[in-house]
């Protein structure tokens, strides 16, 4: 049974997922300069949309599951998922903006969160805290480490910082869809996991709650928010296990 659903790729596939991320790397720091007070969630997705056929792509979130963006937008206590539309961005937010490309027929998966104008100094720290967590995950993504491994590191560096590390939403492999085996957990899961090898192609994406790890889902059947309401921030890279160090696929550093 082992790995037998985990799709590891060629180099020259993960050369090819590495142009959706570039892609989607360069709409990321387009929604960047562009995530500011006055704008609307649904103007910013549609930047997006905008972007990713500009450059060839097809927005891989756009009718997946019946998904209506091109991105998710999610603001302050919402945690993922958040649809775009009238929304207005304001003075003090933070914008968690998940997005995904699909060139080429290979997916590539990242979020970003944007800090909008003053925030309090333990949501500062939040959001960079997060980020640190996404690449202390990353520094574990190779060869003949754990899936575990992932999630331990995450979770260590979020809690020894007083925050919450959701449990029911985890990164995944990515590939020719969106979501692939295997899952991987931001947490301690309690058991090794997969084995990591070469060619596997990961998202990490610690989701992290200034406070409870508890989440619940709001009617619209999409945006998860924190179970206090308190403010939570998302940061996820397409990673692509080597020999060597791990591959950042969505940086767009080549
Ligand atoms: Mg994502
Ligand atoms: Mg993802």
């Amino acid at each position: 049974m082992k790995h037998d659903k985990i799709k590891i790729k060629t180099p020259q596939e993960i050369e090819l997922m590495k142009k959706s991320g570039n892609v989607l790397s360069a709409c990321h720091d387009m929604l960047a300069q562009n995530c500011r007070a006055g704008i609307t969630t649904g103007e910013l997705d549609k930047l997006a949309e905008e972007f990713i056929r500009s450059h060839g792509g097809i927005p891989t979130f756009l009718g997946y599951g019946g998904f209506p963006g091109t991105c998710c937008i999610s603001i302050n206590d919402e945690v993922v998922h958040g649809i775009p539309g009238k929304r207005v961005i304001q003075d003090g937010d933070i914008v968690s903006i998940d997005c995904g490309v699909t060139l080429n027929g290979w997916v590539s998966d990242a979020a970003r969160t944007h800090i909008v104008g003053e925030v309090p100094e333990d949501v500062r720290r939040l959001v960079k805290v997060t980020e640190e967590c996404l690449y202390l995950g990353i520094a574990q993504a190779k060869a003949g480490n754990y899936i575990r491994d992932i999630g331990v590191a995450v979770q260590d560096h979020a809690e020894k910082n007083g925050f919450g590390v959701v449990r029911v939403l985890v990164g995944h492999g990515v590939g020719r869809v969106m979501h692939e085996e295997p899952t991987v957990p931001n947490f301690d899961c309690g058991f090794k996991g997969e084995e990591l090898r070469k060619g596997m192609v990961i998202a990490i994406e610690p989701m992290i709650n200034l406070r409870t790890f508890r989440v619940y889902q709001l009617d619209d059947g999409w945006t998860y928010v924190t179970g206090d309401h308190k403010p939570s921030a998302h940061f996820e890279h397409t990673v692509a296990i080597t020999d060597g160090e791990p591959r950042i696929l969505t940086n767009g550093i080549d």
